[in-house]
């Protein structure tokens, strides 16, 4: 069977496990996956760091602690999924972090923000 450079094509010689058909394949090749990789991080880190600017801009300087109606944060385009992590409280209620940021969903369409 003809085997193929993973990166340009071209068909490969000598050790049945080589992928790539010169060290330049090699490294274009990983560096376009280093790229792509670098591309869905940063999108990710842009929605976070949106998220905790939009709490950050809701609260205020002097606040710590807020209510908001979930239509209002909705509103801002807060991405309720993109989270730095989750806490549990004692009563069972969960905590969704947004960096120095936390909050948790009322049953009553409303939303508690806190700043730790
Ligand atoms: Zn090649």
């Amino acid at each position: 069977m003809n085997r193929q450079c993973e990166h340009c094509g071209n068909p490969l010689a000598g050790r049945s496990d080589k992928r790539f058909c010169s060290i330049n394949c090699k490294n274009a090749a990983n560096m376009a996956r280093r790229k792509a990789t670098l591309s869905v991080v940063k999108q990710t880190d842009r929605y976070l760091h949106r998220n905790r600017e939009i709490l950050n801009t809701l609260m205020g300087p002097s606040r710590t602690k807020m209510k908001i109606a979930r239509t209002e944060l909705d509103s801002t385009g807060f991405r309720y999924n993109y989270l730095t992590g989750i806490y549990f409280n004692k009563e069972g209620k969960i905590y969704h972090n947004v960096y120095d940021f936390a909050w948790m969903e009322f049953s009553n369409q409303e939303i508690l923000i806190i700043k730790r």
